[in-house]
């Protein structure tokens, strides 16, 4: 049987998986993305990954028929290049990520959108198996969209799918993109964390929040501290929570009704950890905007989990099975 590599690169994580010809993972590996050493010291990292995936699943990275690679900013794959990686610090213009990666792996590589990728992880192997046409809604520290329709993964004239940058209030809170009212500006992790700095800092709000971050000894507010938060009945946690689920109703049903999918796909860290409750949630805030409410499209949680970024990029290089 072959076996496909597949790389999820994250802003915080590089998480590497061997996959088989029935999409199932056979070993894995997952590293802190480097801080330093610009894109060669990320793509070196990959390496290491990949190659401890490989070793877990019996066998090493010149065997595998190809590794694919999902990855954050602009990613060509004709070119082999990634450029505006905002995420990762010192990645600045064009890198030839996939020459990099292939030298040192000693296979082909392929290159995708991060994002994409998990997107047809799920429409061929989880939670989106039995739908032609869907959106996928990565919520994480920020707001990721894929669209398959048909079958096929829709990506416009490159960055289709950017559903965290819908407007649900016009000259609403600032965005991560510079612009105003977008949902993710609600919703994404990231600016969910700096109202809540801003509320306990400067407006005096209690939470419990930040103490529960010193605790386990992070910087950031990750989602694990979001979900801990609104289970001790934290009042800032579950106001900007509940901002953050309007926010993604209001923009997932207006993404509805310009497409019409069958369904919706929730992944990401927020979502993922937040789980089926907040699934719902978010179905509930998406129906009053619905045009069609008397047959709104599934909303379901995505069902890779982690993994699933990893398993996307290992179908760049092999021909998905759907079951
Ligand atoms: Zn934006």
């Amino acid at each position: 049987m072959a076996l496909h590599g597949g790389i999820d690169l994250g802003g915080t994580k590089i998480q590497a998986a061997v996959v088989d010809d029935t999409g199932a993972v056979q070993g894995q590996s997952r590293r802190p993305t480097p801080t330093d050493g610009g894109p060669e010291g990320v793509a070196a990292e990959m390496v290491v990954a990949l190659d401890e995936a490989a070793k877990a699943a019996g066998t090493e990275a010149t065997a595998l028929d190809g590794v694919g690679v999902g990855s954050p900013g602009a990613v060509e794959n004709e070119l082999g290049t990634v450029s505006e990686v905002v995420n990762i610090p010192g990645w600045e213009g064009a890198f030839q990520l996939r020459d990099a990666l292939a030298d040192q792996l000693g296979t082909h590589v392929a290159l995708g959108n991060d994002v994409q990728v998990a997107t047809d992880a799920e429409v061929a192997l989880g939670a989106g198996r039995q739908f032609a046409s869907l959106l996928g809604v990565f919520w994480g520290t920020g707001v990721g969209g894929g669209v398959v329709l048909d079958g096929r993964a829709w990506l416009g004239r490159s960055s289709a799918g950017e559903v965290g940058h819908m407007v649900v209030k016009q000259g609403g809170r600032r965005c991560g993109c510079g612009r105003k009212g977008c949902m993710e500006a609600y919703a994404g992790r990231g600016s969910m964390e700096r109202e809540a700095r801003r509320r306990h800092h400067e407006e005096g709000e209690h939470t419990e929040l930040f103490k529960i971050m010193e605790k386990r000894g992070r910087e950031r507010l990750s989602s694990g501290i979001w979900s801990r938060a609104v289970d001790q009945g934290d009042a800032l946690a579950e106001s900007l929570l509940a901002e953050a689920v309007a926010a993604l109703g209001a923009g997932i049903a207006s993404a509805i009704n310009l497409l019409d999918v069958e369904a919706v796909v929730i992944g990401g860290g927020m979502g993922l950890r937040l789980g089926d409750p907040y699934v719902r949630r978010i179905r509930g805030a998406m129906m009053p905007h619905l045009f069609k409410d008397s047959d709104p499209p599934a909303v379901v949680l995505a069902e890779l989990g982690d993994l699933g970024g990893a398993i996307g990029a290992s179908l760049l290089v092999s021909a998905p099975q759907p079951a």
